[in-house]
């Protein structure tokens, strides 16, 4: 039998063994110091991070779904608000919308770049109306790392007045023709959770926006809708702040995320040269760079996915579904509108999906062996 090692999916050790003198010491520095909550490191993230992408504001808060939250908030959307958002992605998504009492409505993705499609999204605003519903904003996706089709939904949201709330959660620090995700929309999230392509050691997110104005509401609503002080509130506003020793760890893996983006590219080339003759790879248009949160196939019709999962498992190499059920289906959502010609794509994409091994440590030979064992298991 295969006594190779087994892989990892997402190889956060290989990354901690890389920076772990400077996370020490960034660290120490939060403990000798004692300011625990929105401490120094709070403000240089922000500037840092902000100026990575190229934002005016970057502001830190607790998780990628608050993020979500407070950009609504911001934005006033409440009662009677239709916000659009693609089925196939992650629940928080669409989850923050009945939060504030808006409804979700569920928009079908493209099938090469598994990310929003504004055919889809045109019919479902359309709908919407009919309803009796007012469309209020659209929160595209950059699934699995790829920035979504920003000139197309810019153009729709233009004509439309809608607001456009990016979710880049799995996205932060792609770009479209250079232009970095974090400027795209009125405000764009992302989350710092571990296993993002920027993560920390706990729960973390930011907003970014280069409307000064909205960026001081966000800063208010994080601090309990607070104004000149946080005992003076002017706002209903809620407590997400993101840590200071997170912030400190972030700025430590910010110093080489535009390295590591870089090496997940060439994993990401390395694995559509080699796979691209027996399962279809994720396309990236033109102009495009993906941060490749995922390496997300698409298997061909004849494999069985459990089966594939099962062989390539015995070799020591793990896989992921994302996502086995798109959101319209699942119990909690089935009963918001989406768009009326159904989600055939998205529908079809949760049956074929498969994600392999993907972050920036992982080597040639690992990826040889990931490459080799699908090419038998899909030949099988
Ligand atoms: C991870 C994720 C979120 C939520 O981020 P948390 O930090 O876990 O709250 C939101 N949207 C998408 C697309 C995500 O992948």
């Amino acid at each position: 039998m295969n006594t190779l090692p087994k892989l990892q999916f997402i190889d956060l050790a290989a990354q901690q063994r890389r920076l772990r003198g400077e996370l020490d010491a960034a660290i120490d520095a939060v403990l000798d110091q004692g300011a625990y909550i929105m401490g120094p490191e709070v403000k240089a993230f922000e500037r840092e991070v902000a100026d990575f992408c190229g934002a005016k504001h970057a502001i830190g808060c607790a998780n990628g779904t608050d993020a979500l939250q407070l950009a609504l908030m911001a934005l006033g959307i409440g009662k009677g608000d239709a916000i659009f958002v693609p089925s196939f992605t992650f629940a928080a998504t669409a989850e923050i919308a009945p939060f504030v009492g808006a409804v979700p409505v569920f928009v079908d993705s493209l099938d090469g770049t598994f990310n929003m499609s504004p055919d889809s999204l045109e019919r479902a605003i359309a709908h919407v109306r009919t309803l009796g519903l007012r469309p209020r904003a659209i929160i595209p996706v950059d699934l699995f790392g790829l920035p979504a089709d920003m000139a197309a939904i810019d153009a729709i949201a233009a004509r439309e007045n809608l607001s456009v709330i990016c979710d880049s959660a799995q996205g932060f620090g792609g770009s479209i023709d250079g232009r970095s995700t974090g400027t795209f929309g009125h405000v764009t999230t992302t989350s710092f959770f571990p296993a993002k392509p920027l993560g920390c050691y706990g729960d973390g997110g930011a907003l970014f926006t280069d409307d000064s104005e909205l960026a001081a509401v966000i800063d208010s609503l994080r601090v309990h809708g607070k104004g000149s002080d946080k005992y003076d509130n002017v706002r209903i506003g809620m407590n997400s702040r993101l840590d200071t020793l997170q912030a400190a760890i972030l700025r430590v893996k910010l110093s080489v995320y535009r390295e590591e983006i870089d090496a997940r590219n060439a994993i990401a080339a390395r694995y559509s040269e080699h796979l691209g003759n027996v399962v279809t790879v994720p396309h990236v248009p033109a102009g495009y760079r993906s941060v490749w949160a995922q390496y997300t196939i698409r298997l061909p019709r004849h494999c069985s996915r459990p089966d594939i999962q099962t062989k390539l498992s015995a070799q020591g190499i793990p896989t992921a579904v994302y996502y086995p059920l798109p959101l319209h289906l699942q119990t909690a959502y089935r009963d918001y509108p989406g768009d009326p010609a159904g989600l055939p794509v998205c529908e079809a994409m949760a049956t074929d999906v498969l994600s392999l091994p993907m972050h920036p440590y992982l080597d040639t030979d690992s990826q040889q062996r990931i490459i080799e064992a699908l090419h038998a298991a899909v030949a099988e």
